[in-house]
């Protein structure tokens, strides 16, 4: 299956796509994740993303497009996949419609996460995530059993530059003015299957899954 799965900076989905993954056997495609091994790697495309994201801006449609089209010809994306951070525009999401279009393919279902904004801006605030295996923990809700070290890999767990209070305001503006809209356009295609995540992500997980099975997609 294919699926996106949106929501807010810090709506919990990569936590939800991580479990969606590892249960389905789906790779799992998070453009935040590609940028920040290209930032790390210091590539010509890490250097240009970093100077949007530092800023919570989006990375130009341009760029972010062809490298999901190369992630999408890789062959682990054969058995199904999770796209995690994108699309994040219009553009975005026409742009991906035509390349599946070209494979006579097309996207099963939208995973829309639910939170309000308050408590996005608590859990954004608490994110920290390891540097080396990109695992995330949060000070509060999911602390890492030694302060600073990856409980999974031994790694560095630090906050991301762009989980700052002041980056953090600036991304939830671009995510209303720029993603939300696409929870109307792809419920006019009818693929909308939402997750409460306020309080449980039991809860989510568990009306993702209901709607997944409801679609005969599991
Ligand atoms: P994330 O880890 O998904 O929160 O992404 C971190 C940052 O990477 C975002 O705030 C954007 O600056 C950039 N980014 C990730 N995915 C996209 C996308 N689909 N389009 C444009 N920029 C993106």
């Amino acid at each position: 299956m294919k699926l996106i799965i949106l929501g807010a900076p810090g709506s919990g989905k990569g936590t939800s796509a991580t479990y969606l993954r590892e249960k389905y056997n789906l790779a799992h495609i998070s453009t935040g994740d590609i940028f920040r091994a290209n930032i790390k790697g210091g590539t010509p495309l890490g250097v240009e993303a970093k100077s949007y994201i530092d800023k919570g801006l989006l990375v130009p449609d341009s760029l972010t497009v062809s490298m999901v089209e190369d992630r999408l010809s890789q062959d682990d994306c054969n058995k199904g996949y999770i796209l995690d951070g994108f699309p994040r525009t219009i553009a975005q999401a026409q742009a991906l419609d035509e390349m599946l279009a070209k494979k006579g393919e097309s996207i099963d279902a939208v995973l829309s996460i639910i939170v309000d904004d308050e408590t996005i801006k608590g859990r954004v605030s608490g994110r920290r995530v390891c540097e080396k295996c990109g695992e995330s923990y949060n000070v509060t809700f999911r602390p890492t059993k030694v302060e600073g070290v990856c409980d999974s890999c031994g790694g560095n767990v630090v906050q991301r530059d762009d989980d700052k209070p002041e980056t953090v305001e600036a991304r939830l503006k671009t995510y209303y003015a720029n993603t939300q809209p696409l929870i109307d356009f792809y419920d006019k295609k009818g693929i909308i299957i939402e997750g409460d995540n306020n309080k449980d992500p039991e809860i989510c997980r568990s009306q993702i899954e209901e709607g997944l099975k409801a679609r005969g997609l599991i």
